[in-house]
């Protein structure tokens, strides 16, 4: 059985192979968070297009300013003034954060180190040529690339390219990820279920994992655990970028995701991996379409997307696979775990840098909603170990909504 760093390397692999271009739209700059950019964005100016004052205070030559020295104060620049003058010798010129240094000056000092006495200003420290501004064109040429084609934007990317003049940008399309929920006691999360029956929460949890990792979900419902309910929905879901299933993986008689799956002629890359919980997942591609088969149980399910969907959205956006966000933390309490598998448990993670602590939340299994709300982390257990002490430093995997 692969451990779970073979499963997701086999995804990467697999998808890997067969990433191309993929078709592109235009995305205005405030909508495109999370989108894979398709063009390179270059500066249509200079950065900064002038020399620009980094604090209040006064441009001097710092020649002039010497410790000491009293210099004539013969005006004033604000952020977004037009400077239409150089500095004249032996004067000054008050400025603000964000203005442009007139020419001449090559020196900005601060108005704490400053003593004003009508148009006089008193320097009380030399000021040092370079001083407190920032020179025309230092941090980026005129049509230099500032990001490439293939880069994921957040938000800092989307002031960079606001910044430089790209209204709109060329994106890769999002992978379109049909979500297909099975079983037979599955029902609509706006209806009420029957005393043996449960609403359909993992297709809601999925969707929202699919946004997060840059995918559209596209949302099929549920299918019955029935060979030919499957039959026709599975066919439907294989018509977009990726299919993934939750429920009917595992060894119930009823469980048939993996027999209709192969009747269909699909071949999987993995049918269980060394982890709990989500030990039953898999991974394989039925014609053109990658698709997972998840664990039902919710936790299970959210486990097992991050782990393995996540990076397949990741290449099928046209970027890189992002890294996992584990982190390490101090064990609030003692843990046994069965060795041999490698656990992801859910985890409340406390306090900052040093002194973050995790702990784990009493669950009855991965079925257990109510723990669900509580947890902002997994400890992850290695297969290796079986007893973690207090105090020891644990790995834990972040929820990426949380981080
Ligand atoms: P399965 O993987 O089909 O054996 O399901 C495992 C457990 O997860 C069962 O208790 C199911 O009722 C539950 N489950 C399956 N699918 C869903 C779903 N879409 N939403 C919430 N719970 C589910
Ligand atoms: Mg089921």
């Amino acid at each position: 059985m692969l451990t779970y760093e073979q499963a997701r390397q086999k995804v990467i692999e697999k998808i890997g192979e067969k990433k191309g271009p993929r078709a592109t739209e235009q995305v205005r700059v405030g909508d495109a968070l999370g989108y894979v950019l398709a063009q390179e964005v270059k500066t249509d100016r200079e950065y900064p297009p002038f020399n620009r004052a980094t604090r209040d205070g006064y441009a001097v030559f710092a020649a002039d300013a010497k410790a000491g020295a009293t210099l004539k104060c013969t005006g004033e620049i604000k952020a977004g003034d037009r400077v239409t003058r150089d500095l004249w010798a032996e004067t000054c010129v008050q400025i603000m954060t964000g203005a442009a240094v007139p020419s001449g000056a090559d020196a900005v000092v601060m108005i704490e180190h400053t003593r004003r006495d009508g148009d006089e200003v008193r320097f009380e420290r030399a000021a040092v040529a370079g001083q407190n501004f920032v020179p025309h064109g230092s941090e980026a040429r005129a049509g230099q690339t500032l990001l490439a084609s293939g880069m994921r934007l957040g938000y800092a990317e989307l002031a960079l390219a606001a910044q430089v003049g790209a209204a709109e940008l060329k994106c890769a399309q999002k992978p379109r990820v049909a979500i297909l929920s099975t079983g037979d006691e599955i029902v609509p999360v706006d209806s009420i279920p029957g005393r043996f029956q449960i609403r359909n929460s993992n297709s809601v949890s999925l969707a929202a994992q699919v946004r997060l990792a840059g995918g559209k979900p596209v949302l099929l419902g549920n299918a019955m655990d029935r060979e030919d309910d499957l039959f026709s929905k599975i066919r439907r879901g294989l018509q977009e970028d990726l299919l993934v299933l939750s429920g009917g993986v595992s060894m119930g008689k009823y469980d048939l995701v993996e027999k209709v799956l192969k009747e269909m002629g699909a071949e999987f890359y993995f049918d269980a991996v060394a982890i709990r919980p989500g030990k039953p997942a898999v991974f394989g591609k039925c014609g053109e379409t990658f698709l997972f088969g998840l664990p039902g149980n919710p936790v299970s399910t959210m486990v097992t997307f991050e782990l393995f969907v996540a990076p397949a959205v990741d290449l099928l956006s046209g970027a890189d696979a992002r890294a996992l966000p584990i982190f390490e933390a101090r064990l609030g309490e003692a843990l046994n775990e069965r060795p041999g598998v490698t656990h992801f448990l859910p985890a409340r993670m406390e306090g900052q840098g040093a002194e973050r602590e995790v702990k784990v939340l009493k669950w009855q299994g991965s079925g257990d909603v109510a723990a669900l709300g509580k947890a902002n982390c997994y400890v992850v257990v290695p297969a290796e170990e079986e007893e973690l002490a207090v105090g020891e430093r644990v790995k834990i995997l972040l929820r990426r909504d949380l981080l």
